[in-house]
């Protein structure tokens, strides 16, 4: 059975008086050589757990199951269970969660299936609605995976891979590069789903370092700068700052003393500035 193919996907509709759904993100992918690249790119083999967001009809997770040690699929859609059951029967290391993937407790899977498991890998063509928070949810609750790779709207990866300077770079960019290493891995065009969106999209590799990617003394106040820099990037790192929360003239001493010229939009500052920056606050 091709799941890539879209008279398949329409006799499972049929079959299954299964419609997709436009408010859960359903664009199921009919390009097989895109799920390959994907697989490929995630390195899986039989000593790993992957814990795959949003299956569908279960294209990607055939894939990752003929390679993998151990999948669990988190789904949010009941309607897609008994789909799943059928496109994935020959399978027995896949387990489908009908869960909602911001809510369900992805430590506790990891406890249950990953046991005897040298790696966990998070796999996924996101649903667009919740791209970014899915994102930051998995950085920030520091969810043990080695890897998360990821097809997402081609925007949203592009804000990821910005380097500082550009239009595109900001707070998401900073989040995944202060946590992982990002790869591109393949573009893909918005006719390679069904339905089509509106958008074309991209797939990135983002492996999650062992140490983040610059040192600072206190995490959370070097995020609460780096959402105060962002929340007006029009305006100078000194007002925008202030703005913030952040009092005026600690704000002007810390950037001082970290040698970071007032005037400065956060949109310029890099990784290092802003852990500097950081640090200075906090010396
Ligand atoms: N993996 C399939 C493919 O590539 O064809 C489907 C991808 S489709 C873009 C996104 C999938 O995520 C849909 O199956 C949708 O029901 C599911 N989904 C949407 N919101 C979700 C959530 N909060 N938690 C888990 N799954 C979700």
């Amino acid at each position: 059975m091709n799941l890539c193919d879209i008279g398949t996907i329409k006799y499972i509709q049929k079959a299954f008086g299964f419609k997709n759904a436009k408010s859960l993100g359903q664009n199921f992918l009919l390009d097989n050589s895109v799920i390959k690249e994907m697989a490929d790119a995630a390195e899986i083999s039989q000593e790993d757990l992957v814990i795959e967001i949003g299956p569908g009809i279960g294209v990607l997770t055939d894939e990752i199951a003929n390679r993998a040690g151990r999948v669990v699929a988190v789904e949010i859609d009941k309607n897609l269970l008994p789909v799943l059951k059928y496109t994935l029967g020959k399978h027995n290391n896949v387990e489908v969660v009908n869960e909602d993937i911001l809510k369900v407790d992805l430590e506790q899977i990891i406890r249950e299936y990953g046991k005897e498991k040298k790696n966990v890998k998070i796999m996924g063509n996101l649903p667009y609605y919740i791209t970014t928070p899915i994102i930051t949810e998995l950085l920030e609750r520091h969810v043990p995976a080695n890897s998360i790779t990821i097809m997402m709207q081609k925007e949203v990866a592009e804000r990821i891979i910005a380097d500082p300077g550009s239009k595109t770079y900001g707070a998401l960019s900073i989040a995944v590069q202060f946590y992982c290493h990002v790869e591109r891995v393949v573009d893909v065009l918005r006719d390679c789903f069904y339905p089509a969106p509106k958008v074309d999209s991209e797939v990135l590799k983002l492996t999650v370092k062992d140490k983040p990617s610059v040192e600072v003394k206190d995490q959370e106040l070097f995020f609460k700068l780096v959402k105060a820099g962002f929340s007006q990037r029009r305006k100078t790192l000194l007002n925008s700052l202030q703005s913030g929360g952040f009092n005026k003239e600690v704000v002007r001493r810390a950037l001082e003393s970290a040698g970071i010229d007032p005037t400065r939009r956060a949109e310029t500052l890099s990784l290092d500035e802003f852990a500097v920056l950081s640090d200075s606050f906090n010396s």
